[in-house]
Formats: structure tokens, C-alpha cells, sequence
């Protein structure tokens, strides 16, 4: 991938939360951006008044709906002509113990927050492949990685994207695309807003950093894994934790 002008993205679940931080540090950094939103129509449009318009593109859609991703896609490609990377960030929890979680619990989570990215990933390997060259970004957690108790259905959806991760690395080499995941630590937005304050002050306190990561770090690390500067980095997972995985 060459660093320019008519790089396009595709940000899933841009319109807030840690999504709004990586559109805006992409428009910032020259990229023209294709974000997705599913229910917050209002905080697209402001986002696409606060960034540049003209390289920002708002579409409507659902990750979980396999058909949406493929006409999201072409809709990218309508408008700015390629796609050069995907940053599959969509994502939601329910948290709750095993013994209590519904059916619909686990496949809301397992459905959005992995099915959505095989959805996006599957529909941008074509034109990817054309082109021989692309970079995808996989948004995982540190709960994938480090149990938390609630976050069965959470924690195996975000798993699964380190794993979906290291083998399109191994699948996509070849290709010219890298693929690549981030796994943020804790994070202030709405995901965190409703979290019990003791449960939040016990978990700072397991945090070398003694605090919560931005949106913007994590917006940081994924604008390494999408420059020239991570050009022989493929199939890793990135902890934007505050140390807490050390
Ligand atoms: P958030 O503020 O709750 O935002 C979630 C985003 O995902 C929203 O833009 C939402 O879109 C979108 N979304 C949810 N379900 C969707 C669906 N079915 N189809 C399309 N879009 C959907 O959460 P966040 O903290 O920014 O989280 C972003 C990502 O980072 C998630 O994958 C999350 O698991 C991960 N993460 C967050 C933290 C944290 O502490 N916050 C830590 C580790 C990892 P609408 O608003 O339009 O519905």
C-alpha cells in the first residue's frame, strides 16, 4: 500500500465511540472514509459535518446482515473507486454469567461482533485481491485474551477475531494484503458508560497505567497497522491496554 491521496477505508460502527475517533484520525491523516452506522443516524451526520464531506461517506447497515456488507462494499467502490483498507471496529455486549445467558445473548454478540467481520472481510477480498493490496483491521478486546467474568459471549467473539485474523494473514500474504487486530484495554465510551463504578475502580487498579486507554490511542494503533510503517507486520495482535496484558 502506497501512502496518498486516494486511499479509501471502510470504518464499521463509525458514527460514535471509539469508530468516530479512527473516521476522524483517518480524514485527519488523508484518507477518504466510508463509515457504517446502524441505529445512530443523528451522530452520522454530525460526524460528517465535523469532518471533511467531501471524503466521507455515511451508510446505513447492519455487519450482521451478510447481504448489506456485500452492497455496502459496492457502494464504497461507486464512490471513491476502491477500497484500500477495512477497520472492522462494530460491536456490542451482553454481558451476563453463563448460567443465565440467553440464546439470543450469545448469537446477538457472536453475530455482530465476528459474524459482522467476516461479512465486511469476505466482501473487500475481491476488489483487495484485484488490486494486490489492502489492509484489514480486526477491533478485538483485551477480553479475548484475559478472561472477565460475564463475558463469555464477548470474550469468544473477540477470540475469534484474533483467530479469523492470523489466518487470513496466512490466506491474504500472498495477496498483498495484511491483516492485523487491535485488542484495547479499557476505553471511555458508551460500551463503559453503564459500568458498575466498583467493578470499574477495581479494574484501573489491575492497570500498570492506572487508567483507562482513548479512543484516540486505539485510533492511533490502527493508523500504525494501515501506514507504511507496519509494511512487513501481518496476522498480530496490538494490546492497547495501559499495560495490562504485560
Ligand atoms: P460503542 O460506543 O458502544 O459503539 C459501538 C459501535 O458499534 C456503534 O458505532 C454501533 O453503531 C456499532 N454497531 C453495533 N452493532 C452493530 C451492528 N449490528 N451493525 C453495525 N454497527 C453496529 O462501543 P465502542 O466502545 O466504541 O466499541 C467499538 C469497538 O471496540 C467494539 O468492537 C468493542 O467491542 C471494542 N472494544 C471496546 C472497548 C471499550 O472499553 N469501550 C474495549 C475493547 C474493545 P450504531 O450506534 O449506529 O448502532
Amino acid at each position: 500500500m502506497t501512502d496518498g491521496p486516494a486511499r479509501v477505508a471502510i470504518v464499521t460502527g463509525g458514527a460514535r465511540g471509539i469508530g468516530r475517533a479512527i473516521v476522524l484520525r483517518l480524514v485527519r491523516d488523508g484518507w477518504s472514509v466510508a463509515f457504517t452506522f446502524r441505529s445512530s443516524a443523528d451522530a452520522a451526520t454530525s460526524l460528517a459535518a465535523e469532518a471533511d464531506a467531501e471524503r466521507l461517506l455515511a451508510l446505513e447497515g447492519d455487519v450482521s446482515d451478510a447481504e448489506r456488507c456485500a452492497a455496502i462494499v459496492d457502494e464504497v467502490i461507486a464512490r471513491f473507486g476502491r477500497v484500500d483498507a477495512l477497520i472492522n471496529n462494530a460491536g456490542i455486549r451482553r454481558d451476563t454469567l453463563v448460567y443465565n445467558m440467553s440464546d439470543d445473548d450469545w448469537s446477538d454478540v457472536l453475530r455482530t461482533n465476528l459474524d459482522g467481520a467476516f461479512h465486511m472481510t469476505r466482501a473487500v477480498l475481491s476488489p483487495m485481491m484485484r488490486q494486490r493490496s489492502g489492509s484489514i483491521v480486526n477491533v478485538s478486546s483485551l477480553s479475548g485474551l484475559h478472561a472477565v467474568v460475564g463475558q463469555a459471549n464477548y470474550a469468544a467473539s473477540k477470540a475469534g477475531l484474533i483467530a479469523l485474523t492470523r489466518t487470513l494473514a496466512r490466506e491474504c500474504g500472498r495477496s498483498g494484503i495484511r491483516v492485523n487486530c487491535v485488542a484495547p484495554g479499557l476505553v471511555a465510551t458508551d460500551m463503559t458508560a453503564g459500568m458498575d463504578p466498583a467493578a470499574k475502580s477495581e479494574m484501573l487498579k489491575s492497570i500498570p497505567m492506572r487508567r483507562m486507554v482513548t479512543a484516540d490511542e486505539v485510533a492511533a494503533a490502527i493508523a500504525f497497522f494501515l501506514g507504511n510503517d507496519s509494511s512487513g507486520i501481518t496476522g498480530q495482535t496490538l494490546c492497547v491496554d495501559g499495560g495490562t496484558t504485560a
